[in-house]
Order: C-alpha cells, then structure tokens, then sequence
C-alpha cells in the first residue's frame, strides 16, 4: 500500500513504513483531515476525545487517533501523448494559453461557453504537464462530471496512468499521473499535484463550500498552476488572467431562451406536444414538485418520469433518456455534464430560486450536438426575476461577442 502523498488514519494502514513514516495528531483544535471543528464526547479510549462530526462519512476521527503518511518523494511522472486532437482555431487558442500558463507555473481562468468543448483544450496542457514531469489533476464537485471526464481522457491518453476517484470508486486512495476525482475525495491527499484543473468552479457545490476550496489548496504542490474552467464565472474568479471563448465548438449560437410570463400547467402541457417526437426535459425547482407535475402530465396523458440528486436509479434512468424521445421532470441535477442530442428544455417556475447561472447552464444543454445544433429553450415564471433577465443579457451577450 502507498499512501505517499495522502494522509490516512493509522489503523487503515496495513504495512510498515519504518523510519518513513510521519504521524499527526488527527484531532487537536480542528480536524486535521477535513478542517472542521470538533465536538467532545466520551470515546472508547475511555477518556473524553474530541472527534469530528463533518468527515464522519470518512470514518471517526478522535484526539486518539493519528494520521499517517510516507514521507518518501513520488514516483517520477511518465510522459505520454495525446490522440490526434482536432480542435477549431478558437479552441487551438485556448489550449496554448493553458499549455503555457503550465509551462509558466501561473494561474488561468477558462470562461467558456456551454458546449464549448472545454474537454479535448485540456489535452495539449496534460500531454506538456507530463513532459515536464507533473503530476495531473482534474477535479469538479460531481461524480458524474467525473465519470464523464474518465472516459475522455482515457480515450485521449491511452498509456497513461490515470485515477478516477469518487465516493465508491475502486481505485479509492490511489494516485495517478493524471488523477480526476470529485473534490470531496481530496480529503486524503496532501501536496501531490502540480498542475490542477478545476472543472465547473462556479457549480454548486464548490462555489459556496469552503471546506472544498481548502481540500483543493492542499493538494496542490507549493509552484502548482491552476486552471479553473467555467461557464459561468463569478466575480471573485474574474481577477485572474482570463481567456474567453464564447462560441460552440460547431460554430451554432446559443440557444436564447424565451420568456413565458403567468403560465399554467396547460402552457407546458402544449409546449410538450408540440415537441412530441423529441427528448424533453422539464427542470422544477424541488424535489418535493416532482411528483406534483409528474400527475399533472400524466393527467394531460403525458408519461413523464422523474429524477433527482438522491435518486437510485438515477443512472439508469439518464441513460434510458438518452436512447428515448420522451419527458425527463428533473431537478438541477441535470443541469451541467450531461449531453443529450435533440434534447428540449423548458423550466417551471423559473422565477423561483434558479440562480443565473444555473438558467445559463440549464440552457447549455441545448444543441450541443453538432447534429442538432439548435433547439428551443423556455422560461415559464409568474413573476420577473433578475436571474431571469441575467441569464437571457449573458447568453446574448455570449452570442454577440462570439460572431463578431
Ligand atoms: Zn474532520
Ligand atoms: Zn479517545
């Protein structure tokens, strides 16, 4: 077992390190695992420990228990290349300005537009990351983003070793030359990244949990670059260095969504039919609505079903969507990293707690297959947001600034 680079309760550790091995405390004023602060409580070391509450889904962590780590350095990076990558010249322009902030050990923000292709402009700064002898990682806050990642990469970089971590993954502790692991599962991992890429950094749930954003900082070895990708960045990320790409990798517009003030039920129910022979996915606020609407339709002889972040059958479900022109209700689970071909959207209540950019990247969703480059995008609401009207200027606003 190799647990340089990560730091891991003591008793999960089944080989002797020698003289290699560092011990740490693993509660003393705060959890040295996840940061948090922790409670007392009577401990079956008989005394009375403090342990950690938020890192509980890791396994307790008390004042008697250590972390361990070998202190030996990392293997040494391998090099390999990338497939043959066809990339369009504007996305031949972003590549190169992440290959040199690599190269320069700096800091670059990638606003690019949903459908942009972000994936395939990372490959030339991985394939330069590794001659150099850097270690690689890729992480975003969702498992399925994750998933999606892998299977790119891995097709990208064949003889590379490549770690996919997310929360049941079975190469759980490992490290990779090019990692991709949701940033939950960075918990474990100290200072063994050189070159990391955050994906989707303005997602729920990175860009409100600071406990993330520190499990990222930790990782990252002391002159690491960091790339961080989004579609919709926020103000705080705006001050670094930035490149822009604001056009689909096909060469098609956004999609701009229309506006539909004091709807009913009837509304959607038509707006449903009138795209009978195509997906359709229906987003709703909440969870607890799902079911509502789903009678709704079905009452309009509608057959929809339903999906959310909990769900079990949640994959399955997706992946019948993909293959079936039907209606998928779901939450904003579905907002970013999926791709559907043909797919049409509509939101409900989309004046009611969807944030900008959650309306941007639920708009994305739409026409990013180049054989269906368009498609329709509708806002039903009762009432005027300035989420509503910000998500409609920024996605115009891409669109002009894309074919200028
Ligand atoms: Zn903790
Ligand atoms: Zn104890």
């Amino acid at each position: 077992m190799d647990i340089r680079g990560r730091l891991i309760p003591s008793d999960q550790v089944k080989v002797s390190l020698g003289s290699n091995e560092r011990r740490y405390p693993a509660v003393t004023w705060r959890c040295q695992r996840c940061g948090g602060l922790p409670t007392r409580g009577p401990c079956t070391c008989g005394k009375r420990c403090y342990y950690c509450r938020h890192c509980l889904i890791f396994g307790k962590l008390r004042t008697c228990d250590m972390l361990v780590t070998d202190a030996r350095p990392l293997d040494s990076v391998l090099p390999s290349r990338h497939e043959a990558l066809a990339l369009t010249p504007d996305q031949q322009r972003i590549a190169t300005a992440i290959e040199r902030t690599i190269e320069q050990q700096g800091r670059l923000l990638v606003h690019a537009v949903c459908g942009a292709g972000k994936t395939p402009m990372l490959f030339p700064g991985i394939e330069t990351a590794l001659r150099l002898k850097k270690r690689v990682l890729i992480t975003t806050p969702r498992a399925d983003v994750v998933r999606e990642l892998t299977l790119h990469v891995k097709r990208a970089f064949l003889d590379a070793r490549i770690v996919s971590l997310f929360g049941g993954s079975e190469e759980r502790l490992q490290l990779g030359d090019i990692t991709i692991s949701t940033t939950h599962q960075l918990i474990h991992y100290r200072a063994c990244f050189d070159v990391v890429f955050i994906d989707e950094v303005d997602a729920f749930p990175y860009s409100t949990d600071r406990t993330l954003h520190r499990y990222v900082k930790r990782v990252m070895c002391r002159s690491a670059s960091l790339i961080l990708l989004s579609a919709t960045p926020s103000f705080r990320n705006k001050r670094l260095p930035t490149v822009r790409l604001m056009r689909r990798y096909h060469g098609f517009p956004l999609p701009v969504p229309q506006l539909h003030f004091s709807y009913t039920p009837v509304h959607l129910i038509e707006w449903l039919h009138s795209h009978a022979d195509k997906p359709r996915l229906v987003f709703v606020p909440t969870v607890a609505v799902l079911a509502l609407w789903q009678e709704r339709l079905e009452q309009a002889g509608l057959t929809a079903e339903t999906v959310h972040a909990a769900d079990p059958d949640r994959i399955v479900k997706v992946e019948r969507f993909r293959t079936t022109a039907t209606i998928l209700l779901t939450t904003t689970i579905l907002e970013r990293g999926v791709t559907f071909s043909n797919v049409q959207v509509a939101v409900v209540d989309a004046d009611v707690s969807f944030t900008a950019a959650a309306l941007i990247q639920i708009s994305g969703r739409v026409g990013r297959d180049a054989a269906f480059p368009s498609g329709e995008v509708i806002f039903f609401a009762n009432d005027r947001s300035n989420a509503l009207y910000e998500a409609i200027a920024d996605i115009q606003r891409a669109n002009r600034e894309g074919f200028r």
